[in-house]
Formats: structure tokens, sequence, C-alpha cells
């Protein structure tokens, strides 16, 4: 075991707190990663703040990470001393499912075993990245390219693999007109990556205020879900909804502006549930679906297409002292468009 600098939350009303946790020793197909940077999803704050359920305080949150690997086991072949490294939001799996046989390991039959919060194969509660190292077995470890910055890579990990991810799945491309709800940390990746993929993007958003910012992710237009006249003017156009949004939403006035066989695609993950009336996909058989995440095999694959692309997210570092700080800027939809802890500040 090896004590490390983290962050932790104590309870759902307290602020974040510096702290030490313990790492398990190095075992034969792990790898030590010595923390470069960590991103702040929302995922986190649902997290820590009680929302999702019962919380196993102290508890170290962090799922998008990116570092150098220190140190590896004796039988770990697919990474050396130096490598350039992610873990994303699981850490293991069965691995002997049907799904993960399919590479498809967030949708375990099992549970995956989530990088925060879970219950580890040793019995101890998975801490996340909002510290100095981690130890995670090889086949949850992604290589990040070189091409992309590193204090930009952190937010792949699960922003954008969650946007890749039912982007890709439900085929956005050329001649495909998709919809991102919502210019958060994954809205703007969602908004980046189907634009690349080569979709017609459009963004909508509670006001226009990120307008600017919108058309230069490579949307084509951008509308506020503040105005009504959007929902009229929008009814039936879209073959793809990616839902990024935090927040319980009116599902009828969306639903409705899917086209014939049209998808609404949730990844916000609101506490509440997002009630559909049925009526609204009638109309023009319309899907209400939801995503988690992404594979493994896909998060290399995501990060392989970003780094081509010359796709990374929009990063606005902070120092382990402003988590507290960076939370309440999130939840006031004031992020632009990703917090990143530099883990420096916390050696
Ligand atoms: P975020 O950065 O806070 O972005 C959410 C955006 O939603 C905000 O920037 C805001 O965009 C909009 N929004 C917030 N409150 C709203 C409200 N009351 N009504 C309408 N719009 C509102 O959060 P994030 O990190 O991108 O995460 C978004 C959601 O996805 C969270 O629920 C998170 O837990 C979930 N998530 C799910 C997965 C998965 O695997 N499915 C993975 C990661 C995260 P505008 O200012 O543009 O309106
Ligand atoms: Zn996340
Ligand atoms: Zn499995």
């Amino acid at each position: 075991m090896r004590t490390v600098n983290a962050i932790a939350a104590v309870s759902a009303t307290e602020p974040l707190v510096r702290t030490t946790i313990e790492r398990r020793d190095v075992g034969a197909r792990d790898v030590l990663i010595e923390i470069r940077y960590a991103g702040i999803c929302h995922s986190d704050i649902h997290t820590v703040r009680g929302e999702w359920g019962t919380v196993p305080y102290p508890l170290t949150v962090g799922h998008e990470i990116v570092g150098v690997v220190a140190e590896v086991g004796g039988e770990v072949s697919k990474y050396a001393v130096g490598d350039r490294v992610g873990v994303g939001c699981m850490v293991n799996s069965c691995r002997e499912c049907e799904n993960c046989r399919a590479g498809q390991e967030q949708y375990c039959l099992k549970g995956n075993t989530g990088t925060y919060a879970a219950v580890d194969r040793d019995g101890t509660v998975t801490q996340g990245g909002y510290s100095t190292h981690i130890v995670v077995d090889e086949d949850f470890v992604l290589r990040v390219p070189e091409a992309i910055p590193y204090e930009k890579a952190a937010p792949l990990l699960c922003a954008g693999i969650t946007t890749y991810s039912p982007l890709s799945h439900w085929n956005a491309g050329p001649g495909k007109k998709v919809a991102v709800v919502g210019l958060g940390g994954l809205g703007h990746m969602a908004v980046k990556i189907a634009a690349a993929m080569g979709a017609d993007v459009t963004v909508l958003s509670q006001t226009l205020g990120k307008k600017d910012d919108g058309l230069a992710f490579g949307a084509s237009a951008y509308h506020a879900t503040s105005d009504p006249a959007t929902f009229e003017t929008l009814k039936n156009s879209f073959d793809l909804i990616i839902n990024t949004v935090s927040a319980k939403i009116d599902m009828a006035s969306y639903l409705r502006l899917l086209r014939l066989d049209g998808t609404f695609v949730s990844v916000g993950a609101p506490p509440e549930p997002l009630p559909v009336p049925v009526f609204a996909l009638f109309g023009a058989r319309r899907s209400f679906a939801g995503s988690s995440i992404g594979g493994i095999a896909e998060t290399q694959e995501m990060l392989d297409f970003c780094a081509e692309r010359g796709i990374a997210p929009e990063v606005e570092l902070i120092s382990a002292d402003q988590v507290n700080e960076a939370y309440e800027r999130v939840l006031k939809s004031d992020v632009r468009y990703r917090f990143v802890i530099d883990a420096e500040t916390l050696r």
C-alpha cells in the first residue's frame, strides 16, 4: 500500500477537503500512474452531493485522468514506464459476460467497477482521480496520443467518450442533422465530435450567451431553449438529439424536434426521472434512448480519432484549492468548458 495526496468529499453538504488515501501495491497486471491532470465531470458533483444514492464517504471522485506510467507489474505487456496514459470511468469488469466479450465493458452484466465509489476486487472502495497516483489493471488503461496536449486530454476520458459513443452508434455523419442540448463539458465535446464526423450540428442552449463559441466548435446553428419560438421553428428537424443536460427537461418539447425515425439520446443523468409522453414518440416513430460512456476499445478509438482530427476540449486549469469554487461554477452553467485540476498542486 502507498499513501497519496488527494481531495475528498466528506459529506453531501460540506466542501471537499485535502486528505490522503491508500493505493494498493502494484499487482502483476497493474500500472501505477502518476496523475498529471484530472477533469471535473458533473457526475462527480451528482455523486458527492448524494444525488444518485448512498455515498461511501470519505470519497475521492474524478474519472477523467491522465498521467505518466511510473511503475508496471511483472505481467504487464501493453505499457512501460514513461508512457502517456489515461483512465476513464471504469477500472474493471467481469470480462466474461456477453457484453464484456463484445467490448462493451461499460454494460458488463455483473456491473463494471467504477473508478470511484465502487467495490474493488480486493473489497475496498475505489477512489478516483483527484489525487497524485492511481493503480489500475492495464486492460482498463488507455494510451494518450502525443498529438493531444496533456492538460486537454483528461476530459476526453469521460466527456469525449460519452458523446463519441452515441454519435457513432446512431451514425452521426454527412447528411445527418444532430442537435446537442446543453453546452457544458459533454455538450461542447458532442458539438466538436459530431461536426468532425460530418454531421450538421445545432446547439440548443438555455441562452444565446455562448453562441459564438458553439459556432466556433463546429455548429451551424444555435438556438435558445428559453425562447418558446425555438420549439416551433425546429419541429421535425433532427435525426439525432444528444441531451447532455444535468437537470430535468420537458421531454415532449424536445421529442417533437425529431424528424421521422429520429432518436433522442440522453447522456445527461439528472437525479429525477425524465418522463416521456408516448404520444410525442408516436407522432414520427421516434425513439428515446440512453447511453453510458463507452467500451475500452471504443475509448481508444475516440482518443485516436481526436488526435487525428485535432479535436480537444476547451479547459480551464485549476489548482487543488479551487475545486469547490469550480463545482459552484459548474452548477451555475458557468463552465468554459471543462475544469481540469493540475495534480502538481496536490504534490
Ligand atoms: P455540465 O458541464 O454542467 O453541462 C451541463 C449543461 O447542461 C450546462 O452547461 C447547461 O448548458 C445545461 N443545463 C444545466 N442545467 C440546466 C437546466 N436546469 N435546464 C437546462 N439546461 C441546463 O455537465 P457535464 O459534465 O457535461 O455532464 C452533463 C450530464 O451528463 C450530467 O448529468 C452528468 O452526470 C452526465 N454524464 C453522463 C454520462 C454517461 O455515461 N451517460 C457520462 C458523463 C456525464 P447551457 O448553459 O448550454 O444551457
Ligand atoms: Zn463523467
Ligand atoms: Zn462482464
